[in-house]
């Protein structure tokens, strides 16, 4: 299939069956007609190799545990196979699914509301801390089939008797091993002791720490374990690189690049039927010779584009896996992955396509924050450093669109006989009497059509979720109750613990050095030091603070950046500039019983030394020294500092 000759590639299957060669379409799956109905609108072509293993076990009633990340198309590989268990005229929960943030909570219900929506009648509600009560409890009285929530909101429900779960059939632990590290495995353990003894659970989890793997062997039934490994190397005439973009972004981060690259011919690859068809408009519509070529696409037309991408009449090619199976064009200078692929292998498989037959070629991979897990999957796998792009600058795009501009005009007036216009412009001229610069200037500017030549400064930002609007915010009571933070503490000590031993010396000064350690995947993004009033003292554990901040404040885990923790306070680790809104939510958010209280630490470079002066103060005061005559707490030198880095 492929050919190439700088590719070596064999995944494996480790604990099934099935041969990876296979390429099974979601028909042989076994799924209902609702459901493949549903799969043809999206327009997803084959099923992933996650979804070629899950799909049939669950469908055949197995527990399962998936070891798989963000971007491997897991939501579907439960959410298909569920969506056939459900009884839609019973209108009570049967499918429970466990994610550890809101965010990834409201992603899931999406998606399932969309793979169901050829099930008449059917209702699919997120449930997450933040979010008013009210909100939550009308649906649930209303009758929903399935339930996506975060453990602590889903427990509240539980015990106000607001969530019941007699008529529950399957439980899905989604990102297992990030609910272990937010804190939440106590609160999903009390979970999974209160759902029915006959039941189905599939749990998910990029990794496998040991506490996960003992959930899994107390609550699950045989489960089989599902994981691709492989082995593979991609072609080292490819220079690779990655940019790290968000959704929204994509499409202007895509165009800035065109602008730029030098490059011949480019093929593109995303993920669904529907999505090669609108990038390849929007890219027309831009001005680019692009087309699309998907399975749907018949095999003569798909044929003749291909033809004219090997002619040169087109330079983009925007196409699914499946319909660039074996494309092999020696034109093609780039391959962009404007979607990032399931697996390592599809990688591989994919920026094959250029630097073929030992010519150089150019791989370019957008990474959505959430999705930075692959990237290392990719890079591990490859064998090869995946650099970070250097996203061009709008001046160098200015200056570029400059020259091409001029070059515009310098052919026009040696390709064409303008005799016309110049007599007509002469005429203008004479009438009305304007300096010919300006005649000039504003012709320029109808040729434009409306369309800045020049770009503004502002470049496609780094996504940050602490950026986002404060929606569904009306409820700021904390979603930690006191008794949940007892379990949080418990279940956080273990990984906090792990966290700062493995990571970083302790250093008693670290209060005193107010500067923001850089995040270790997001070197770009700039981070501010944040105080918050709660520490040793109150047994806080970072797994609490991360759980907090990334729950009530919507900022994704991956942001929060060292803690330290300190006897009577922490210091926390967050982007910089975040919104009022955001500070104002986390001031009053609630950790181990207490109000965090956050405030930004000064940098200390730019503290006036009176500043410097009065924070080593307050930080000398917070040391236990001054309140160890009490006796009962420790002080400093009895107890160091616990860290977790991000950095
Ligand atoms: P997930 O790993 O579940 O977060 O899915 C990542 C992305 O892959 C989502 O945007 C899905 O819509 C998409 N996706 C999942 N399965 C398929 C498929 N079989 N074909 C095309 N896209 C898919």
């Amino acid at each position: 299939m492929l050919g190439h000759s700088l590719l070596a590639y064999r995944p494996t299957m480790s604990s099934s069956e099935s041969s990876p060669e296979k390429t099974a379409d979601f028909k042989s799956l076994g799924l209902s007609s609702n459901l493949m109905k549903a799969l043809d609108d999206i327009g997803y072509e084959s099923p992933s190799p996650i979804q070629q293993e899950c799909i049939p076990l669950l469908l055949n009633g197995e527990d399962i545990i998936g070891q798989a990340q963000t971007g491997t198309g897991k939501t579907a590989a439960f959410a298909l196979p569920l969506l056939d268990l459900i009884d839609i005229k019973k209108a009570q929960p049967q499918v429970l699914v466990l994610a550890p943030t809101r965010e990834l909570a409201i992603q899931v219900a999406e998606a399932i509301q969309t793979y169901a929506r050829y099930l008449k009648g059917f209702h699919v509600l997120p449930i997450y801390g933040g979010q008013a009560y009210n909100l939550q409890l009308r649906p649930l009285k209303r009758g929903v089939h399935v339930v996506v929530g975060t453990p602590g909101r889903v427990m509240d429900h539980i015990k106000r008797g607001t969530l019941n779960l007699k008529g529950l059939k399957a439980l899905v632990l989604d990102e297992a091993d990030e609910m272990l590290r937010m804190g939440f495995i106590d609160d999903v353990e009390w979970v999974m002791e209160k759902i029915p003894e006959q039941r189905q659970i599939a749990l998910f989890s990029a990794t496998m720490p040991n506490i996960i793997r003992k959930v899994a062997e107390r609550f699950l039934n045989s489960p089989k374990i599902i994981k691709v490994k492989s082995k593979t190397t991609t072609a080292t005439t490819i220079r690779q690189r990655y940019w790290q973009v968000p959704g929204h972004q994509k499409l202007d981060a895509l165009t800035r690049i065109l602008e730029v690259e030098e490059f011949d011919a480019m093929l593109i690859f995303v993920r669904t039927k529907t999505a090669t068809v609108e990038l390849a408009d929007k890219l027309s519509a831009r001005g680019f010779a692009a087309a699309a070529i998907n399975g749907d696409i018949q095999q003569k037309t798909r044929e003749q584009t291909i033809q004219k991408l090997k002619n040169g009449k087109i330079d983009i090619l925007v196409a699914t896996d499946v319909a660039a199976r074996g494309l092999d064009v020696p034109r093609i200078s780039h391959v962009i992955n404007y979607d990032i692929p399931y697996d390592p292998e599809t990688y591989v498989h994919r920026i094959g396509r250029t630097g073929r037959a030992g010519r150089s070629g150019d791989a370019i991979l957008f990474v959505a924050p959430r999705e930075k897990r692959m990237l290392k999957s990719i890079e591990r796998v490859s064998r090869q450093t995946i650099e970070p792009m250097k996203f061009p600058t709008a001046k160098a795009v200015n200056e570029l669109r400059t020259k091409a501009f001029k070059q515009k005009i310098s052919d026009t007036l040696s390709n064409h006989d303008l005799s016309m216009f110049k007599k007509l412009i002469t005429e203008y001229q004479e009438e009305s009497s304007n300096d010919p610069m300006d005649i000039a200037a504003a012709l320029a500017q109808l040729a434009q059509g409306g369309i800045p030549l020049l770009m503004s400064e502002q470049e496609p930002r780094q996504e940050r979720r602490s950026d986002r609007g404060s929606d569904n915010r009306s409820d700021n009571r904390s979603e930690r109750r006191p008794d949940r933070q007892r379990a949080d503490r418990q279940g956080a000590s273990r990984e906090g613990r792990k966290e700062g031993r493995r990571e970083r010396s302790f250093d008693n000064d670290r209060p005193q050095q107010s500067r923001p350690r850089k995040l270790k995947d997001f070197p770009d993004v700039e981070m501010s030091r944040y105080r918050v009033e709660v520490g040793h003292n109150d047994d806080v554990k970072p797994g609490n603070l991360v759980g907090a901040i990334a729950n009530e404040a919507d900022i994704d885990s991956c942001y929060i950046g060292s803690i330290d923790i300190f006897d009577d306070f922490a210091t926390v680790d967050l982007p910089a500039g975040m919104p009022a809104e955001t500070l104002r939510i986390l001031r009053n958010a609630r950790v181990c019983g207490k109000k965090i209280n956050i405030s930004e630490l000064k940098g200390s470079d730019s503290r006036s030394s009176k500043e410097k002066g009065a924070a080593a103060k307050r930080s000398e005061q917070s040391r236990p020294a001054s309140k160890s005559s009490s006796g009962k707490r420790k002080t400093s030198s009895q107890k160091k500092p616990e860290t977790k880095e991000n950095t």
